[in-house]
């Protein structure tokens, strides 16, 4: 195991001490939890600038504004979220029960599970592991977090920052390979979220069940765009085109909510594409010698990349290139590419395309659409351009997608108030504000029993009057 700097080479080790750490003593006050998540806030303050550059640096090139946009300020508000509504969340929220039960009361007590373990996927380093770090810090629990191999150098930043800011048994980062990533799955953690690929997140479920780990899987997939018949005027259509287009083109396409492909009226195809490039040349001119487009993350990520595309135009696809500038091997710049006439038997219309590669699926009728949507795998998000309300209605009702944004990409994942999470193939369990606080709590149910209640009246012997109260 690659040791973050200070701590104990030991996973096992480290889990052992935040585990009896967690078992006792008295759970984490509300003092105690927002000093961790300001001490967090401070750490992220102090060394967001250094982090993106790592961050750049482990994609090859990616743009601060972009780090900071998407993940830093996430990161930030989903904390000061936590810190304005945290203490409320903790208190213990009554219920009102039946009179059969009166005159006792109820009430549910969110408790720290003990330790959480956190795994993070390469594409948004600092958002995913902090921001379900904050979860499970406003819900009062031990932390432990493991980074991607894919990061080395934020992970080796990120574990040195911590660091210096917390205790190993309050909050710690573990780097390292794919073993330890194992290894770590296997700790008796009180509850694992996994973020990354669907087929890891079976494997993290399997593993998970040895110790009856209870999971948050947030995984990926293929979330599909439809631009509706409603887009019908040139500003609307333009607008429409180059909000998929950053969606698509954020982080070069390697982002689990990006639109994977996209449904049109079969009639604006050639439109589609003429916008399309107008939006890939205002959003990056200076292409490629630009720092506001990201690297594709590995060779072989890159390689995958161009081998999808090969295989789509041999099976009789065309590949429309969206930028004036050419593919850069040596420094992984995978230009935007938007493909049509596909063949349905193409693997990138059956695999999570992970890129700036975007295909254009022209349709007749609406529900087509709609049961295309339903004969795949759940996706993670559903993006719908649409002016027409009666439509909107029509594929929000029918459809089932982690979560929806209406006319953008991206927004629905943006405030802390809604919660964040697949379904199906996509993920199970969501995170962010309140849904993040209980995912990492427990809900415990209390009764209070008076010194005198009817129930006492069903108690043996039975006889009469249990029979009318019972009918
Ligand atoms: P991945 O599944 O390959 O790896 C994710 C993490 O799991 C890494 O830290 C890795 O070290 C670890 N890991 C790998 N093999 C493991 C194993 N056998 N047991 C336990 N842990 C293991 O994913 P990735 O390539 O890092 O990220 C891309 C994928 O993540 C895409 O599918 C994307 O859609 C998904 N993703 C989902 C979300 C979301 O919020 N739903 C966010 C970002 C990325």
């Amino acid at each position: 195991m690659d040791a973050a700097p200070g701590h104990l080479d030991d996973l096992e080790r480290l889990f052992e001490a935040q585990r009896d750490a967690s078992r006792c003593g008295e759970p984490a006050s509300w003092a105690v939890r927002a000093d961790r998540l300001r001490r967090l806030r401070g750490v992220i303050g102090a060394n967001r600038a250094a982090y993106a550059q790592a961050i750049s640096m482990d994609f090859g090139q990616r743009s601060r504004h972009e780090t900071e946009l998407l993940e830093v300020a996430h990161v930030l508000d989903g904390i000061d979220h936590a810190l304005a509504h945290g203490q409320r969340w903790m208190r213990a929220a009554p219920r009102a029960v039946g009179w059969k039960f009166w005159p006792g009361r109820a009430a549910l007590l969110p408790q720290p599970l003990g330790v959480a373990g956190i795994v993070t996927p390469w594409n948004y380093p600092l958002d995913l592991s902090l921001g379900p770090a904050t979860s499970a810090l406003v819900a009062g629990n031990r932390t432990m977090i493991k980074l991607s191999e894919l990061t080395p150098r934020f992970g080796a930043l990120l574990a040195e920052s911590c660091a210096r800011e917390f205790d190993a048994n309050e909050l710690c980062i573990v780097n390292g390979d794919v073993e330890v990533a194992r290894r770590f799955c296997r700790l008796a953690f009180d509850h694992l979220l996994f973020t990354g690929s669907t087929a890891v997140g079976r494997e993290v479920m399997r593993a998970a069940s040895a110790t009856l780990t209870p999971v948050t899987l947030e995984l990926g997939g293929k979330s599909p765009a439809i631009i509706g018949p409603g887009i019908t005027s040139d500003a609307d259509f333009e607008r429409a085109v180059a909000r998929l287009i950053i969606g698509k083109t954020f982080n070069a396409g390697q982002t689990c909510i990006a639109p994977d492909h996209v449904y049109l009226p079969r009639a604006k195809q050639d439109r589609f594409i003429a916008s399309a490039r107008r939006a890939v040349r205002r959003f990056y001119p200076a292409l490629p010698d630009t720092p506001d487009y990201t690297s594709i993350i590995t060779d072989q990520h890159y390689a995958r990349l161009g081998a999808l595309v090969d295989e789509a135009v041999s099976q009789g696809a065309t590949a429309h290139a969206l930028a004036d500038a050419a593919h850069d091997a040596a420094r992984r710049l995978f230009m935007p590419v938007a493909l049509t006439g596909m063949n349905e038997a193409s693997r990138v219309l059956r695999e999570e395309i992970f890129g700036p590669v975007l295909p254009v699926l022209p349709f007749d009728d609406l529900d087509e659409v709609i049961t295309r949507i339903n004969n795949a795998p759940r996706p993670l998000a559903l993006y719908l351009f649409e002016r027409d309300r009666r439509r909107i209605e029509r594929v929000l009702a029918r459809t089932v997608a982690g979560g929806v944004t209406l006319n953008d990409t991206f927004m629905h994942v943006g405030p802390p108030q809604l919660p964040f999470g697949g379904v199906g193939a996509s993920g199970m369990g969501a995170y962010h504000g309140k849904a993040g606080f209980d995912a990492f709590s427990h809900m415990k149910p209390v009764f209070s029993q008076r010194r005198f209640h009817p129930v006492s009246w069903l108690y043996p012997p039975y006889g009469v009057r249990a029979e009318r109260i019972l009918r």
